[in-house]
């Protein structure tokens, strides 16, 4: 058996290795460009997958490599297949891709030269397809909380013997979404970086010269490349930054990328780190230091990789290829040009856009709040939506970036699988931030050159989707409260969200 490694699944304990003749493993350029992908991304992967194959040959693995400075063209598939043809006839054995699209093209490239294909269970998948697609026949609209229970009680992760969840509740939520204050946040503790080392700035520089054209830059690249680093960067987070985690995971303030955020998605993301051994790490210094680590910022913690990280897997299996081209409220809008530069006025989306061009990198309430917010409210097409966070963050793969986009952000598959529609005026963003005090707009203004546009759209979004959003009774409140405006605030709402669009561009 020839077993083809792809970048996002460098596990050293692989089953798909075991007894294998060769290792095939491919830098496709073409993956880059076919989503655009930022260069600390396309860096990330091809320098894990360099010092994975080192690992590989060191254990007496015949590893065969195709570099990116070989300049073959095709895409990832045809290489792929190209270099196996060269080896002696064999079957191909892979884990199963993150990629539907992927995967398809393999099996259909196998088809054709009648070679047959393994595809190996995913050993990091903490719910397997099948198990997700059990879970998912047994209900009529599936929510991640009851998900979550499930697999908190078939892992034994934070539960009493008696079947209990640890303190009595499920779910510490309300206790995990403090803001800063005026004060803004103290005493942040910076993770564990890496600058890079020779083989990453080999691939840095093959990047500048067959790939200039890509979005972001290098710069600051500073991203665990293998087990070791990845390992040391999640000691380095549970030991200093997760007792801080909890309370102010879904706050922001200017000039602070990172707050106590793990940065660990990419790590586990690539097979770097087993999601089952961050998870046990977080609940492990629980039980050692309990006053340290409250229970409330553990599960905070536990609850996005066991509950949402697992769920969206679990989604995306379940409702390919649809998810790929859901567009529950219709939206056609073409991505405004501040996308690619972060230059706009809106200091929210300033600021999250340039730290995700200098870093590939914001925080979970930064893309669902911020970016994906004014996406949804924007009416932006939600294909064009999905294609830039793919390109943009450093731990992007298909399987967990389309289900965050299409299903949390812009609930482009409709109430079946998102409970509500996660949208917000600009004063959310006023509690949660320090943002529009540097603001040309005003959060609370509806009307005029300042009126924010987030709150703007807000209100557009809710008058133009009633009759869609009025059913669901999650959207009571806000479907209430728009009842209640005349039909005058409501006009004017109507064509200063118009006239938003019209110059979305220099927004
Ligand atoms: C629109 C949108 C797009 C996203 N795209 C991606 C993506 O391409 N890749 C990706 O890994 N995550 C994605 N996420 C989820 C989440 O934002 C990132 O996992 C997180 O910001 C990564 O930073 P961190 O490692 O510091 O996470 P932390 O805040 O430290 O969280 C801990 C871990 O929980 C996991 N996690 C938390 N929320 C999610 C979630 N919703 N889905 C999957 N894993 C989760 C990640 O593994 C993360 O490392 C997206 C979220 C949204 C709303
Ligand atoms: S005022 Fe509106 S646009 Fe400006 S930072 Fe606040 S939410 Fe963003």
């Amino acid at each position: 058996m020839i077993a083809v490694v792809l970048g996002d699944q460098l596990d050293l304990d692989s089953p798909v290795l075991q007894a294998c003749s060769a290792v095939v493993m491919v830098e496709a350029a073409e993956e880059s460009r076919r989503i655009h992908s930022h260069k600390a991304r396309t860096a990330l992967f091809f320098s894990a997958m360099r010092h994975f194959a080192q690992s590989l040959r060191e254990r007496g693995y015949a590893v065969h490599y195709r570099h990116l400075e070989q300049g073959h063209e095709g895409s990832l598939v045809d290489q792929i297949m190209s270099m196996v043809d060269q080896l002696p006839k064999a079957g191909l054995r892979m884990l199963e891709p993150g990629d539907w699209s992927i995967e398809q093209a393999i099996k259909k490239a196998c088809q054709a030269q009648n070679r047959p294909v393994e595809f190996v269970e995913d050993p990091h998948a903490l719910c397997s397809r099948k198990d997700f697609a059990r879970f998912a026949q047994k209900r009529s609209q599936l929510r991640m909380e009851y998900f979550y229970r499930e697999m908190r009680q078939r892992h034994r992760i934070l539960m009493h013997a008696n079947g209990e969840p640890l303190g009595g509740q499920w779910n510490f939520d309300v206790e995990n979404r403090k803001s800063f204050g005026v004060g803004g946040p103290k005493a942040v503790v910076a993770s564990l970086r890496f600058a890079p080392d020779t083989t990453t700035k080999a691939v840095m520089a093959a990047i500048e010269s067959h790939l200039p054209e890509l979005p972001g830059s290098c710069e600051a690249f500073d991203w665990p490349v293998n087990r070791s680093q990845a390992l040391q960067a999640l000691a380095h987070f549970v030991d200093q930054l997760l007792p801080q985690f909890g309370p102010f995971q879904d706050a922001m303030w200017s000039g602070e990328p990172f707050l106590w955020h793990s940065l660990l998605a990419s790590a586990i993301n690539l097979r770097l780190l087993h999601p089952m051994e961050v998870i046990k790490a977080a609940c492990s210094a629980y039980e050692h230091n309990p006053e340290r680590y409250p229970l409330a910022t553990v599960e905070g913690f536990v609850r996005q990789i066991l509950g949402w990280r697992a769920f969206m897997q679990g989604l995306y299996w379940l409702n390919m290829p649809a998810m790929s081209r859901a567009n529950y409220f219709g939206h056609q809008a073409p991505l405004p040009s501040w996308f690619w530069s972060g230059h706009c006025q809106m200091n929210c989306l300033k600021q999250t856009l340039l730290q995700t061009f200098d870093h590939a990198y914001a925080h979970h309430i930064q893309r669902l709040m911020v970016v994906g917010n004014f996406a949804l409210l924007a009416g932006l097409e939600p294909k064009a939506v999905a294609d830039w966070f793919h390109a943009v963050y450093v731990d992007a793969i298909d399987w967990v970036h389309l289900p965050n986009v299409m299903v949390m952000a812009l609930h482009a598959m409709g109430p079946g699988i998102s409970s509500k529609p996660y949208i917000a005026s600009g004063q959310y963003i006023a509690r949660m931030s320090n943002y529009c005090k540097q603001c040309a707009y005003r959060p609370a203004l509806r009307e005029g050159d300042r009126a924010c546009p987030f709150t703007v759209f807000y209100w557009d979004f809710l008058k133009r989707n009633q009759a869609l959003l009025e059913k669901n009774p999650r959207m009571f409140h806000a479907i209430r409260q728009l009842k209640v405006m005349d039909t005058a605030t409501l006009s004017k709402n109507a064509q200063q969200a118009q006239r938003y669009r019209d110059t979305i561009d220099s927004l």
